[in-house]
């Protein structure tokens, strides 16, 4: 990420009374600015909204440029109302496929198909912008069988159809913190090596450069080689003899790499049993970080998060895929889902007990929970995001100060 020169001076409003509209938000993205790309630094003004339409104008008082609040985001020169694409994608989080939620908002497929490309391509940067320097204890990668279709119903026979959905058979490869719920990773690809390494390398990219997370994954071999490419190092082995040759450099584990493969026995479609096989670091080590969430719950979720993934994805959960979505548009989906479910999503498992109870409108009972979505359980947001929010949201070209 390129990040230039240090930020000019902040521009403090030397008017005694506080804005009214917040720009804190916001950044100037002329590339001429020396002001471009700094969120919050005072150089925004809030100038109506040009020709009555929906989205407030904004002026960089440093380098006298104009631009819309929506630039850069999927509202940008869009006719459609606002409400219309923030439902229409809503729905495709939730799960419905793309002539399904077509169907619904009367709005042609292939819109819905554009919005969500313009959506998933945003979403990627938002994820990217908030994933970083995550620090967890353990991470359980995993792969869901996915059925991609490129198949448009009717248009060849159904033996065909199903001849080409087997060969197109991918997987959804995921990377979760088992304790904030946090989707690190998610990518869609064949059950190879190459595709174990890709997402080991997604997870390496978000972790804090010195966290070491215990890895749990099924049975499938190649995460081993993958995990020790990105979590290993040269030792020099020590001479044998005063004399010789010295020994060869050997590439090994670190040493607080920890890694157990979770071997699962199912009996008539139920887990009976859950073993875990440490393949690199110790048995004690590894249950030192598993004894506090404890074996059932662990693997409860992931079950669960595989029948989520299902229900909220449309073309992994039916084999009826829509449109031609063949790779991209399931990847974009994913996508989708990955920030609905972390930004979004306020988790059961994670709500947190209110100092005192609050009352709700009617007659219900009293609210006792404040709810919490996997972002804020891993520390990276404060409140619940809404969809409308994340879509609005301008991301920034470089990692902002904190703090300041
Ligand atoms: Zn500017």
């Amino acid at each position: 990420m390129y990040m230039p020169c240090p930020p000019p001076p902040r521009i403090v409003s030397t008017r005694g009374r506080r804005r009214q509209v917040d720009t804190a938000t916001h950044f100037c993205p002329n590339p001429d600015c020396a002001y471009r790309g700094w969120v919050g630094w005072g150089n925004l003004r809030a100038n109506g909204h040009p020709s009555g339409g929906p989205w407030r104008q904004l002026l960089c008082i440093a380098c006298r440029g104009y631009f819309l609040e929506t630039l850069g985001t999927l509202f940008h020169g869009k006719h459609a109302s606002v409400d219309l694409i923030v439902h229409v994608i809503a729905c495709l989080a939730e799960g419905l496929g793309i002539r399904g939620t077509a169907r619904v908002f009367e709005v042609d497929p292939n819109t819905v198909l554009q919005w969500l490309v313009e959506a998933a391509e945003q979403l990627r940067a938002f994820s990217q912008h908030f994933l970083h320097g995550i620090r967890v204890r353990q991470v359980q990668l995993d792969e869901l069988f996915a059925l991609l279709s490129a198949v448009k119903a009717g248009e060849v026979s159904e033996a065909e159809a199903i001849e080409r959905l087997e060969r197109m058979s991918q997987w959804v490869w995921v990377a979760m913190d088992p304790e904030s719920k946090l989707l690190l990773a998610i990518d869609l690809g064949h059950r190879t090596l190459a595709m174990a390494q890709h997402l080991v390398h997604s997870v390496a990219q978000v972790l804090a450069p010195d966290c070491a997370p215990l890895f749990l994954t099924d049975g499938f071999r190649e995460y081993m080689t993958a995990l020790l490419t990105h979590y290993g190092h040269w030792v020099q082995p020590p001479r044998q003899q005063a004399q010789g040759p010295i020994p060869r450099p050997r590439w090994l584990p670190l040493p607080q790499l920890l890694y157990a493969q979770v071997v699962k026995t199912v009996r008539r479609r139920h887990l009976v049993r859950v073993r875990h096989c440490v393949v690199f670091g110790t048995l004690e080590a590894v249950n030192a970080v598993l004894a506090p969430l404890g074996y059932q719950i662990n693997t409860a979720f992931i079950e669960r998060l595989n029948l989520t993934i299902r229900q909220h994805v449309a073309a992994v959960g039916r084999r009826v895929s829509t449109l031609c979505k063949g790779e991209e548009g399931l990847r974009q989906q994913l996508a989708l889902y990955q920030t609905y479910h972390n930004f979004c999503l306020p988790h059961a498992s994670l709500r947190q007990p209110l100092p005192q109870l609050l009352p709700t409108n009617g007659s219900g009972s009293a609210k006792q929970w404040r709810p919490c979505t996997p972002a804020m359980a891993a520390g990276l947001t404060d409140r619940v995001w809404s969809l409308r929010e994340v879509l609005l949201y301008r991301v920034p070209p470089w990692p902002q100060p904190v703090g300041v």
